[in-house]
């Protein structure tokens, strides 16, 4: 039996390697997702597998409410709500590790009796996972809106009280690891552990919850895999590392991609900027609006035209008109070409999964980097329902809260043309100086609708 578990084992991780493969594009993403979750269930048939299973009642119950719960909410969410539920989902595997180091020590009556390594994999994954439980409740409450987005800092008692929690927890671990078998000592340490995460996050401001959920991830991660190292379970082992890896990864590029480090997005501050409406003084400036009309007529006698989608273009679900219009535009022999930021919309290649979803060819998408020397040669920039990543106080205003991050340079272009329902900022809550701009003309109305009427004029031309 030990051996057909270990064969299970090997099967599911080469399934889980292979699915990773598979996500790294969209077109075999979705295939990617089926073959990773086929691993994961022959993990877990190989887990059940194991001698000494027992409470198959219990078993089946915790099974059963995780697809109750699971499948219907993974159904439902909304592509623009997927931050928040990666968070939640991300906190409970946190939280599972957790629980699963209580029980551990419940079961073996405190960890004097077990090998060092397995005492200390078994704190350290306690500590890490109950941090990211905690942590990511509190990114998933920021990003629903249920607490502000802004950071909420303790002031001057922020780095006393983080000290201080983290050196509680680390030496309630090293009591338990001496011997102490006390519940309450490890009860302490998770809860220690749990306001850490909670002070941690809380200061760190909405724009950086990405981020930091990606951080999260990764803990996540790592606290599975240092379990599955005291329970001697290849599986979790494989699993958490596969998971802390990429999570690192990922919050790597996503880090680099906002042109901020690691240590300061944890240290707080970013996305915390005060709401400005236009100049922040109160005062309205002017603004040029256009028509759908004028603005297809614009286009129509262009070479080349960039569309820069933003996260506007997600609420709007505009993405299938976007794609009539390029092929409208085309058709008269115009160059069309779409520019990704990778931090537009809620989560990381927003606009590729929605522009793939209406079939918009891959080779249209441009990386912010290449696009960047295009604007230059490009006659309108049609952004829709994109706004920070256009934003040049990125660049130019050092008091700016998104100050550093690299923008899409649309006011290279020749003219730009933006589409947004009214003056609202974005999700960093400041002003944006481009539509302000000598070039650039406000389209106002719901994108899709918008892009519908450029459509009918189109056609009309
Ligand atoms: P923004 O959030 O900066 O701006 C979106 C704009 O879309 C708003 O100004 C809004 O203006 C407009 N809008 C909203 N609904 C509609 C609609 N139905 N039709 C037309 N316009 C609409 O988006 P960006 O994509 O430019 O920037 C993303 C921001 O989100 C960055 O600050 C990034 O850091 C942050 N973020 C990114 C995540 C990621 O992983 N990608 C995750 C979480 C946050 P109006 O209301 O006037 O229409």
């Amino acid at each position: 039996m030990t051996t057909f578990i270990a064969v299970l084992y090997i099967i599911s991780f080469a399934l889980f390697i292979y699915g990773l493969m598979g996500l790294t594009g969209p077109r075999t993403a979705v295939r990617g997702n089926w073959i990773a979750a086929v691993g994961m269930a022959i993990a877990v048939i190989a887990t059940l597998l194991t001698p000494g299973m027992s409470n198959w009642l219990l078993i089946a119950l915790g099974v059963a409410i995780g697809v109750v719960v699971g499948v219907p909410s993974a159904r439902k969410v909304k592509m623009t709500a997927m931050p928040q539920m990666v968070a939640l989902f991300n906190g409970v595997g946190g939280g599972a590790v957790a629980l699963i180091a209580w029980v551990e020590f419940r079961t073996t009556e405190g960890y004097a009796h077990e090998p060092a390594y397995v005492a200390i994999a078994s704190l350290f994954a306690a500590i890490v996972g109950s941090v990211s439980f905690w942590g990511s409740n509190i990114a998933f409450g920021k990003l629903q809106e249920l607490i502000s987005g802004r950071p909420i800092t303790l002031g001057k008692l922020q780095q006393p009280v983080n000290a201080l929690v983290l050196i509680a927890a680390i030496v309630l671990a090293v009591v338990i690891a001496s011997g102490g078998d006390n519940e309450l000592l490890m009860i302490g340490l998770l809860v220690a552990a749990g306001v850490l995460g909670v002070v941690v996050v809380l200061p760190i401001g909405g724009a950086d919850m990405p981020v930091v959920i990606s951080l999260l991830n990764a803990l996540t991660g790592l606290s599975a895999a240092a379990m599955g190292l005291a329970l001697d379970n290849t599986a979790l082992i494989v699993a958490g590392m596969i998971v802390g890896a990429s999570g690192s990864i990922l919050t790597n590029l996503m880090a680099k991609a906002m042109n901020r480090s690691i240590p300061a997005i944890v240290a707080g501050g970013f996305g915390g900027g005060t709401a400005v409406a236009s100049g922040g003084s109160g005062e309205v400036r002017p603004v040029r609006s256009t028509s759908a009309s004028d603005t297809a007529i614009q286009m129509a006698y262009a070479n080349k035209v960039v569309v820069v989608p933003g996260y506007g273009m997600a609420v709007a679900q505009a993405q299938h008109v976007v794609r009539e219009m390029a092929k409208l535009l085309e058709a008269k022999g115009i160059t069309v070409a779409y520019a990704i930021h990778p931090v537009a919309g809620r989560m990381p290649g927003h606009m590729n999964v929605l522009l793939a979803e209406a079939d918009v060819p891959y080779e249209q998408l441009k990386e912010m980097d290449e696009i960047n020397s295009e604007f230059a040669q490009t006659d309108v920039a049609l952004v829709i329902g994109a706004n920070d990543v256009t934003n040049p106080a990125a660049e130019t205003d050092p008091g700016s809260p998104i100050y550093g991050m690299p923008i899409l340079k649309v006011n290279h272009s020749r003219s730009v043309i933006v589409l947004k329902r009214g003056m609202s900022s974005g999700f960093a809550g400041i002003d944006n100086e481009l539509f302000y701009d000598a070039k650039t003309s406000m389209l106002f109305g719901d994108a899709k609708s918008s892009v519908g009427e450029i459509v009918e004029e189109l056609k009309a031309l």
